[in-house]
């Protein structure tokens, strides 16, 4: 769960039920700093004079403020849309997307107009009716660390559990979901972990919930009827990787109840970065270890039409070819939605 150091209430979200029920949650503590504004300037509450200070003061402040002009973004290709409940997250991965993504604005945001978010989300199942519509929860966020704040997932997988075209899918690198378990959700949510092996989680995934938590919570969801999925990634090759990789598969096997037979989606994805991530990454952690030695890699450019640094092409093989073995062994009912 999500301790920030300092909450900022954005104009007007104290007079809504969530502003008033987030307040009246963190209004005791000595350790957090609480900020009113008046105007929507958050930056200039945050300190900070260069980016690796600015990053680790947003990674302690939680905003609470009202997400404006509701056109949501599409999310391909996992979704259709992004549903926005949540952006930033506290965690303090060293390769996360979010750091090229949110610059210098690292904070986590919760909105507090969630009724209108979901409003809107329901306009846009209505557009594209018969098809099923799908909404990412976790395309700019990871949603679970705040959620004990706010309840938007809660509300968010209730709300599409009522609709027949509508689905919700949302990744996670936590494990604060008792207060999803005992819901209606109807099937129509998946939630995925991403997971990784202790050794990488360690190095560069600070201030998130270990392996075996992930996993455990991944169960307890699992229990609850909901459908899962794995994210390992990014898949890092080291000295060791497929003993380490394997045990990671392994140990979700045997926590796995023998009676849960849903398909479990699995998606993998090697470390790849590009120029400028590699250069905002520097600023923030500069003693990083991660393997960023641009001559060790394949230079690719993307769909996108900036380039990246992939894994070489028989190395890529190696690990597809790794992955798609010991995935198929430990869960013949699985689906492996690719290996890249
Ligand atoms: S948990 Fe996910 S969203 Fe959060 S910092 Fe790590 S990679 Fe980024």
């Amino acid at each position: 769960m999500f301790n920030p150091k300092r909450v900022i209430f954005e104009k007007n979200t104290l007079d809504t039920e969530l502003g008033k029920a987030i307040y009246d949650k963190v209004c005791d503590n000595p350790s957090i700093e609480i900020i009113q504004t008046s105007s929507n300037k958050i930056k200039s509450n945050i300190p900070g004079d260069n980016l690796y200070e600015q990053y680790r003061s947003g990674k302690e402040t939680l905003v609470v403020g009202e997400k404006k002009g509701l056109k949501f973004q599409t999310c391909k290709p996992s979704a259709n849309y992004q549903l926005p409940l949540v952006s930033g997250c506290m965690g303090r991965c060293e390769y996360c997307y979010l750091n090229t993504q949110l610059g210098d604005k690292p904070f986590v945001k919760v909105f507090v107009n969630i009724d209108d978010i979901l409003k809107k989300a329901k306009q846009y199942i209505d557009e594209r009716l018969p098809e099923i519509t799908i909404f990412e929860g976790a395309a700019t966020s990871d949603p679970v660390p705040v959620e004990p704040y706010t309840n938007s997932l809660k509300k968010a997988i209730e709300f599409f559990a009522k609709e027949e075209n509508g689905r919700f899918r949302f990744v996670t690198k936590y494990d604060d979901i008792d207060s999803l378990l005992d819901i209606k959700h109807n099937n129509h949510t998946e939630i995925r972990f991403s997971i990784n092996t202790p050794k990488i989680i360690d190095a560069y995934e600070h201030h998130s919930a270990s392996a075996n938590k992930r996993i455990e919570a991944a169960i307890k969801v699992a229990k609850s009827g909901y459908k899962i999925g794995f994210i390992i990634a990014p898949v890092f090759l080291y000295d060791n990787w497929k003993e380490e990789y394997k045990n990671l598969i392994k140990s979700i096997k045997d926590k796995l109840p023998k009676e849960y037979n849903q398909k479990i989606m699995f998606e993998v994805i090697s470390h790849r970065y590009t120029t400028k991530a590699k250069n905002t990454i520097m600023q923030i952690f500069p003693e990083t270890t991660l393997p960023m030695q641009d001559d060790t890699r394949k230079f690719k450019y993307g769909q996108f039409g900036y380039g990246k640094y992939v894994y070489s092409k028989e190395q890529l093989q190696e690990m597809k070819e790794f992955f798609i073995l010991e995935i198929e062994e430990a869960f013949p009912n699985s689906i492996i939605k690719y290996v890249i």
